[in-house]
């Protein structure tokens, strides 16, 4: 069996971004890269969106883009603008097909379905695979989300809703989110907070036909559903056992941000780490989210665990200070004047005590 230099496990976004990140730095010109990828063929299966608070190599697959944001509870609604840290989305088909092309033209790099085709005894790995271990005390992020097209132009595709807590909470954390791409196409998606083990909450379909007709006011007729994606992201870390010639990579590697599931610019970061790192990297210490927002996400998380019904004026207060400031604390990248702007916004009782559930 061939043995290669390096092996990546899971060609999805970290396993993608990560060898695409070496090949244009010329990391693998005289390199042999495995990459184990089991899905029969890559199709736009996802929307990647985040604040641009750092530069990425995919700009170039960037759906929409947009300067300015709302957030509502019932009843009040605060509009907030992000000129300095543009709002992106990223088309998961452009992101595949960009990094596939790539890679073709570089015959170190070598495709395969399972990890048994290939000898990687003596490769050093990136694992993208997560071990998850079931309990019913995690809680996950879980969402369904439709792209419709409208038969009139509806949407203001100038700013998009990134929550409306305005819909029916079920004793959990549960917000819309809607994604103009033009005045007729949209992203719609219902996202809940919570431990999923209440099967009832994933009555998904029904939740955004329901809001679709009755919260934007669109009739069944005017609209049809073009596109479907769905998912749950751990907001708790996989396990990560630490061992020899292996770097776990993407949600595996703890790359997702607890408190907001934000993962895809963590990768980014985290590949870039990877290739300036290159050449010592069994040597190097983990990259991580800093301890700083662990630490604040594991506070945010036991409140939310324990007060869902509080969550909605907590997020939208958390808005009322400068959206700059917010989005930074969001994206891992706000310095402690910023970090305290936020914590006071904090409702301080409930997150005192929460230091000690
Ligand atoms: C629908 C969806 C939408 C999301 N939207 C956002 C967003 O808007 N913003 C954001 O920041 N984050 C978002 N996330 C979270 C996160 O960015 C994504 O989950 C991202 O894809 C994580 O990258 P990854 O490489 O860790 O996992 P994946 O992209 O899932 O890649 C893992 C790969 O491993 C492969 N694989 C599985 N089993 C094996 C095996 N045994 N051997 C080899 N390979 C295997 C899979 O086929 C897959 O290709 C979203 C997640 C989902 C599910």
């Amino acid at each position: 069996m061939k043995e290669f230099d390096y092996v990546i496990i899971g060609g999805g976004c970290a396993g993608l971004s990560l060898a695409y990140e070496l090949e244009i730095h010329e990391k693998l010109n005289d390199k042999t890269l495995a990459i184990i990828e089991p899905r029969p063929e890559y199709k736009n299966d996802k929307t990647w969106s985040f604040w641009r608070v750092t530069s990425h190599n995919f700009d170039d697959c960037v759906k929409k883009s947009w300067n300015n944001f709302s957030i509502n509870v019932p009843g009040k609604t605060n509009y907030l603008e992000c000129k300095s840290f543009p709002y992106q989305s990223i088309h998961s088909g452009m992101f595949y097909e960009k990094i596939n092309n790539k890679l073709r033209e570089n015959k170190n790099i070598s495709f395969f379905k399972d990890i048994t085709e290939i000898n990687k005894k003596n490769s050093f790995i990136f694992n993208s695979v997560p071990e998850i271990k079931n309990s019913h005390q995690n809680l996950w992020q879980h969402f369904c989300g439709v792209e419709i097209e409208t038969k009139n132009n509806f949407f203001d595709e100038e700013i998009f809703n990134l929550m409306d807590f305005d819909c029916e909470q079920r004793e959990s954390v549960h917000f819309f989110y809607t994604l103009p791409y033009s005045k007729n196409k949209a992203l719609v998606e219902t996202t809940w907070l919570s431990k999923m083990n209440d099967n009832s909450q994933k009555d998904y379909d029904q939740q955004i036909k329901l809001y679709i007709e009755n919260h934007l006011k669109i009739k069944n007729k005017d609209y049809e559903i073009i596109y479907k994606e769905e998912g749950a992201i751990p907001l708790f870390y996989p396990l990560y056992k630490k061992e020899k010639n292996k770097i776990n990579i993407g949600t595996a590697g703890g790359m997702t941000r607890l408190s907001t599931g934000y993962t895809f610019l963590n990768i980014q970061d985290h590949c870039k780490f990877i290739r300036e790192n290159f050449e010592n990297i069994s040597n190097v210490s983990r990259f991580e989210i800093s301890k700083k927002y662990q630490f604040l996400d594991d506070i945010f998380l036991r409140v939310l665990n324990k007060h869902p019904e509080k969550m909605s004026d907590i997020f939208f207060n958390m808005f009322k200070t400068s959206p700059k400031t917010v989005i930074k604390f969001l994206s891992n990248k706000s310095n402690y004047l910023e970090d305290l702007n936020i914590i006071l916004r904090m409702p301080k009782w409930t997150f005192i005590k929460a230091l000690f559930y």
